[in-house]
């Protein structure tokens, strides 16, 4: 049944006690959420101070002396736990995403549910952190490899996926024994804050997961030096990423980096016209196309490119949008007003350098943060929209002669996240994803981001892997010991 719960305010998590903040240096130690289908204020959020983010480093150092020596046996029991207990609330949990980040229930409960797996995955593969032994050159020699914990982590995440972004660094680090101050999405707090609350009802020790909320820059300039800090890790833009990356490496410390992308779409003359136009539509709609990885350039054969281009424009015209909320809504708002502002600027710049406008184009209504699904064709190499993440629901299509052709226009920008391509012939799926420059490739079917698999881009998308065995290398350090028997 659908859940009736109201929109809570929203506090810090420090030391496992959930309190307001005394924001920062001059500033409201408050700030109000907004709902982007109503521009209503549903409620505040409190905001850090220098004071509370020092009380959550202190926190956090002792809580890592504590959680490094639990054995990880029984971090896998309570993370299971919290699995759980995410699942029991996803209703509630589901509609406060909605209400605070626009995106249809169906794909707020899908993001709850789909969180409770990645703790799972996180929780079994924290007991499987083996060492090595290697064999020695000399007798009495005995050469071993462990694995520990890197320390306290600082981590940064968006408003796009307010759980799934913060699951994902939050359960690897535990399950390798780290503890976390968590700055999360100042414009969608409280499911992440629920998450947090899911790990503390599970019984989670005190000051292993600190969450903080406030001014970003001011956040991140204090904890990415701090030295109780020992690994920076951030999803976002790739303008921020590179300031923190910069920070971080002044600092020496270790990094994972999940930045933006521009994920070509390719559909090769071989490929079912009807699955792709199917699949891709209901790829790039989703989250209204706040997606890191959401297929952005679409690279059609000129051999189908027209009978592609009618068939998208009319599933793209059948998209329902409206208050996530309501039933049978596929698209909800955008999450914020800068995103209208930034959809309106890249159609205005792509019609006045003489693209056409197939579909959409506009702001739908003058409360809440709706764009029409749209899309653009005949665009000149200039358009801003080709070269910039437009991270929003416009689909530029574009066609292209040959696989030369669409190979080095794939790999053009400096982006590297994701790259999908259609096509029936095996030979030409082997040869795309050998040879386009990105972290993830995905064909005939969008089968990214599950706990499992590896997620993480290339080039000015980043660096390291937030999913499968390789997320776990980012939160231990390597010690090698030798020793002689004497
Ligand atoms: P933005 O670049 O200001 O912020 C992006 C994220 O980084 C936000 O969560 C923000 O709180 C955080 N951030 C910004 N400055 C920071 C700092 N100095 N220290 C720590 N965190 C900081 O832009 P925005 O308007 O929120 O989003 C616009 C762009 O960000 C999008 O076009 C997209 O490219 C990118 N983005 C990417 C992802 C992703 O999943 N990779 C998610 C959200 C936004």
């Amino acid at each position: 049944m659908q859940s009736t719960v109201s929109y809570p305010d929203v506090l810090l998590f420090i030391d496992g006690q959930w309190r307001e903040g005394h924001g920062h240096d001059g500033g409201a130690a408050s700030q109000p959420i907004v709902n982007p289908a109503t521009e209503e204020v549903i409620g505040t959020l409190a905001h850090a101070s220098r004071a509370d983010l020092d009380a959550a480093l202190v926190a956090a150092g002792k809580g890592f002396s504590t959680w490094r020596h639990v054995a990880p046996h029984e971090r896998y029991k309570l993370m299971r736990k919290a699995a759980e207990i995410l699942r029991e609330r996803t209703e509630d949990i589901a509609r406060i995403m909605t209400m605070e980040q626009g995106k249809p229930l169906p794909e707020a409960r899908l993001e709850t549910q789909a969180a409770a797996d990645i703790i799972d995955w996180f929780a079994e593969e924290g007991r499987r952190q083996y060492g090595r032994l290697i064999p020695a050159r000399a007798a009495g020699v005995q050469q071993i490899v462990h694995r520990e914990p890197v320390g306290v982590v600082a981590a940064f995440t968006p408003w796009n996926f307010p759980i799934n972004q913060a699951v994902r660094k939050i359960s690897a680090a535990l399950a390798a024994g780290c503890s976390i101050i968590l700055k999360g999405p100042e414009e969608t707090p409280a499911s992440c804050a629920a998450l947090v609350k899911a790990y503390e009802d599970a019984g989670l020790p005190k000051g292993v997961i600190n969450l903080v909320f406030g001014v970003p820059a001011e956040i991140s300039s204090y904890l990415i030096p701090h030295p109780i800090v020992k690994k920076i890790t951030f999803t976002g833009s790739t303008v921020v990423g590179k300031q923190l990356a910069a920070l971080a490496g002044a600092h020496m410390k270790r990094v994972t980096m999940e930045l933006g992308g521009h994920a070509p779409a390719v559909v090769f003359e071989d490929a079912d016209v009807e699955v792709a136009v199917k699949l891709l539509s209901g790829a790039k709609f989703r989250n209204a196309g706040q997606v890191c990885v959401s297929p952005t350039r679409f690279l059609v054969h000129e051999d189908i490119y027209s009978r592609f281009v009618d068939g998208f424009t009319e599933a793209v015209q059948g998209v329902k949008v409206g208050n996530g909320l309501e039933d049978g809504v596929r698209m909800g708002p955008l999450a914020n007003a800068r995103r209208v502002e930034a959809m309106e600027a890249l159609t205005a710049d792509a019609v006045a350098k003489g693209a056409t406008l197939r579909t959409g184009g506009a702001r739908i209504g003058n409360k809440g943060y709706f764009f029409q699904p749209t899309v653009l064709t005949d665009l000149p190499a200039d358009a801003r929209i080709l070269n910039e993440e437009p991270f929003g629901p416009i689909v530029p299509i574009m066609p292209f002669s040959s696989t030369e052709a669409v190979i080095e226009e794939a790999n053009r920008l400096p982006y590297g996240l994701a790259a999908y391509a259609y096509t029936t012939s095996g030979t030409r799926a082997d040869e795309f994803a050998r040879r386009v420059e990105s972290g993830m490739v995905s064909i005939n079917h969008h089968g990214l981001a599950l706990p499992e698999v590896p997620f993480g881009g290339i080039k000015d998308s980043g660096y390291g892997s937030e999913g499968g065995t390789e997320a776990m290398e980012a939160y231990v350090n390597t010690k090698f010991v030798t020793q002689l028997g004497v």
